[in-house]
C-alpha cells in the first residue's frame, strides 16, 4: 500500500523537523547562486536564524520573472559539470523557465513519482503508457523514470497520433495511462469513431491526470467513458514537474509531498500566509534539490489546504484540486470568472461534447463572452429546435453560476482547435 511507509505516515511533528532539517541544508545550498547570494546579502538575511517553520516567511518570495530575468544559470547552485538533465516549462504564460538538475535531483524526483503512482494501485505487473509530450516538458520523462522504477512496462508513446495510441492500448494491454485531461476528452472521439468501447475492449484500469485545471465533473466523465479510475497529479516544472501533489485512493485533494516540499498558501494581494482551508496561491520550498534550489515560489496557482487528516493515513498535507491561476482569472462586467467554472457547468449538461472555448470581446465599453461548445453529432442534420433547446440550456446554466449571460455558439465535433499540449480555453480579444 505504501511506497515508503516511514516517510508517507511520518508523525507531523517528525515531518516539520525533517523539513527543517533539509531546509537549513537548502539554504546554504541557494546561498551559492547568484541570486540568492545576491538577494540574501541585499536583505541581510542571517540564514541561520531561521529555526522554525514559522521562519520561513522571513525569506524572499521567488517568482517566474526572477527565474526568466538571470535565465538560465542565475539559480544555479553548484558547478555545470554536476548536472545531468535539463528541462523547461511549457511556457504557458511567456518565455519558458529551465530547471537544472544534479543525477541526486533526478532520483529524488523519480522516487516521488513513484510513490505517487504506488499510492494509486500501480504495480509492476502494469503496462504503462506515457501519453505525454517528451522533450523538454517534465510530464514526459517525469513519470516514465518513475513507473520504471516501479517495475512497470513502459510505452513510452508521447503525445497526439490518437489512432496509433489506441492501437498501442489494445495490442499491448495498457493498464495504466498519463494523459492531459482535455486530450483524454478528445480521444474518446476518436475512440467512438473507431467503434471500440475501452471499457469492453481494453484492459484500461489506471489514469492519472495532469498538467491543466479540470473539474470534478470533467474527471468523472472520463472515468464514465474509459471504465479507469483516474487520479489527478499535480506539478510544476520548477518543482521537478508532476510528483509534487498527486491523488491517493480516497480521491479527495492531492497529498503534497511534504518531505520534498515547504507549502503554503498565501493571498496573492497581501502576501500574507492564510490558515488551512483558505483558499489562496500556493507558495512552495525545494527541500531536496541540490542543482537549483527554489525558495518560496509563488506558482500562481489557487487552492487550499483541505484540514484535517486524511483517512489513507498519510500525514502529508492535500490540497484540494486547483481552481485555476491567478492569471486565468477573466473579469467581465466587475465579475471574476475563472475557465475551470465554465468547463464545470459544461460537462453537467449532456449532449455536450469534448472540446470548448471561450472568446472574450469590447464592443464600445461592454464586454461580450462567447462560449463555443462543441456538441454530439446527433444534434446535427435532424431537428434544429433540438439544437436551440440544448443552447439555451446551457446559457441558463452558465448564467446561473457567473452571473452574467454569455452568448453561446453550438459547433460541430471535432470543429474547434485541438492542441496536444495544455488546451488553450480563452481567446482575449479586449483591448486595454
Ligand atoms: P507552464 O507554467 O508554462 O504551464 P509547466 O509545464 O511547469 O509550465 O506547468 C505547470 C502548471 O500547470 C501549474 O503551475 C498549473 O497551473 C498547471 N497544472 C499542472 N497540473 C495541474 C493539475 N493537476 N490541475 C490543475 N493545473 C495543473
Ligand atoms: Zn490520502
Amino acid at each position: 500500500m505504501y511506497w515508503d511507509q516511514k516517510i508517507e505516515t511520518m508523525e507531523r511533528g517528525e515531518l516539520e523537523k525533517l523539513q527543517l532539517a533539509r531546509l537549513g541544508r537548502t539554504l546554504e545550498r541557494a546561498k551559492q547562486s547568484e541570486h540568492y547570494g545576491r538577494l540574501f546579502g541585499q536583505m541581510k538575511l542571517a540564514t541561520e536564524k531561521i529555526r522554525t517553520l514559522a521562519d520561513v516567511q522571513e525569506l524572499p518570495l521567488t517568482t517566474k520573472d526572477d527565474l526568466r530575468e538571470l535565465w538560465p544559470y542565475g539559480f544555479l547552485a553548484c558547478s555545470r559539470d554536476e548536472l545531468v538533465r535539463m528541462h523547461s516549462s511549457s511556457g504557458t504564460t511567456g518565455r519558458a523557465t529551465v530547471i537544472f538538475h544534479t543525477a541526486s535531483d533526478i532520483a529524488a524526483w523519480t522516487d516521488l513519482l513513484a510513490r505517487s503512482m504506488y499510492m494509486t494501485g500501480m504495480r509492476r505487473s502494469d503496462v504503462f503508457q506515457n501519453m505525454m509530450t517528451y522533450g523538454l516538458f517534465t510530464g514526459g520523462l517525469g513519470f516514465h523514470y518513475g513507473a520504471e522504477k516501479i517495475g512497470a512496462l513502459v510505452i513510452p508513446a508521447g503525445a497526439g497520433n490518437s489512432k496509433r495510441q489506441i492501437q498501442l492500448i489494445r495490442d499491448f494491454e495498457t493498464t495504466a495511462v498519463h494523459i492531459i485531461p482535455s486530450y483524454a476528452l478528445h480521444l474518446s472521439t476518436v475512440f467512438e469513431e473507431t467503434g471500440c468501447d475501452p471499457r469492453r475492449d481494453t484492459k484500461l484500469r489506471l489514469a492519472f491526470l495532469g498538467a491543466e485545471p479540470h473539474s470534478e465533473k470533467m474527471r468523472r466523465k472520463i472515468e464514465a467513458f474509459y471504465g479507469f479510475k483516474a487520479f489527478n497529479s499535480y506539478g510544476l516544472s520548477e518543482m521537478n514537474g508532476p510528483g509534487m501533489a498527486f491523488e491517493c485512493p480516497e480521491q479527495n485533494g492531492m497529498h503534497i509531498w511534504e518531505d520534498n516540499f515547504i507549502v503554503e498558501i498565501i493571498d496573492p494581494e497581501t502576501l500574507k500566509p492564510l490558515p488551512d482551508g483558505e483558499e489562496g496561491e500556493l507558495v512552495t520550498t525545494t527541500l531536496l534539490r541540490e542543482g537549483m534550489p527554489i525558495l518560496r515560489y509563488r506558482t500562481k496557482d489557487l487552492t487550499r489546504i483541505i484540514p484535517g487528516p486524511c483517512p489513507c493515513g498519510r500525514t502529508h498535507r492535500r490540497i484540494e484540486r486547483i481552481k485555476g491561476r491567478t492569471d486565468d482569472m477573466m473579469i467581465l462586467k466587475g465579475v471574476n470568472i475563472f475557465p475551470i467554472q465554465i468547463e464545470k457547468k459544461l460537462m453537467e449538461v449532456p449532449g455536450v461534447g469534448t472540446n470548448f472555448l471561450i472568446i472574450l470581446d469590447r464592443e464600445g465599453y461592454n464586454d461580450q463572452m462567447t462560449v463555443k461548445v462543441e456538441v454530439r453529432k446527433e444534434y446535427f442534420g435532424g431537428d434544429l429546435s433540438q439544437l436551440e433547446t440544448l443552447r439555451r440550456r446551457i446559457v441558463e446554466e452558465l448564467k446561473s453560476d457567473i452571473l452574467i449571460s454569455p452568448k453561446v455558439d453550438l459547433v460541430e465535433p471535432d470543429s474547434l482547435p485541438k492542441s496536444e499540449g495544455k488546451a488553450k480555453r480563452v481567446i482575449d480579444n479586449r483591448k486595454d
